[in-house]
């Protein structure tokens, strides 16, 4: 059986062949369909109102480009409008908003509390996979996060042992060539 690769993922035993990469093009969530959402929703939450012109200036975007955006967003019936131009977000814009500041907010903890990576780099990572995870992986992710930092005695020093090796591992350097090999090889 072929090896399991980015270019033959299949969505399940029963579906077609289907190229994930491109999927994402075509029908998910965009980063910036990501940003206008969650835009909305912290407007709602600071001034209890988003109007078009708020969204565009949140995003720092001209207010024609939030328009276009938010148009299609309605035309998916993530948004609503309100006689007065006021938007809010529907059921579904609000489940999408809920699960990317959960997988923000999860992959940012483990990039900086666990990985130790400076607060901006791990700002900066979560915000660009925010909207790219599936809720598995961040719900796994987060079962995961939960248990290294909690009071267990064996994460504690799981953690404790980990980041005393990630001061002084100098054994490689990233990129490594071949990570299966560099595990093939530790493993023995
Ligand atoms: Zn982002």
């Amino acid at each position: 059986m072929a090896k399991l690769s980015c270019a033959n993922i299949r969505g399940g035993g029963h579906m077609m062949v289907s190229d994930v990469w491109k999927e994402y093009e075509s029908n998910e969530i965009s980063h910036s369909v990501a940003h206008h959402l969650t835009a909305i929703h912290e407007l709602m939450d600071d001034l209890g109102y988003a109007r078009v012109s708020d969204v565009a200036r949140a995003l720092e975007i001209t207010r024609g480009s939030a328009s276009l955006t938010l148009k299609a967003l309605k035309a998916r019936g993530l948004v609503v409008e309100d006689h007065n131009k006021f938007l809010k977000l529907s059921e579904d814009g609000r489940r999408i908003v809920d699960s990317i500041l959960a997988k923000r907010a999860v992959v940012r903890k483990f990039l900086n509390e666990v990985l130790k990576l400076d607060e901006h780099q791990a700002e900066v990572d979560a915000c660009k996979v925010e909207h790219l995870l599936s809720a598995q992986t961040g719900g796994q992710l987060l079962h995961f996060v939960h248990f290294l930092l909690s009071d267990d005695p064996t994460a504690r020093q799981f953690l404790a042992e980990f980041w005393s090796k990630l001061d002084q591992d100098e054994e490689w350097q990233w990129p490594v060539q071949d990570v299966d090999q560099l595990f093939n090889l530790e493993s023995r």
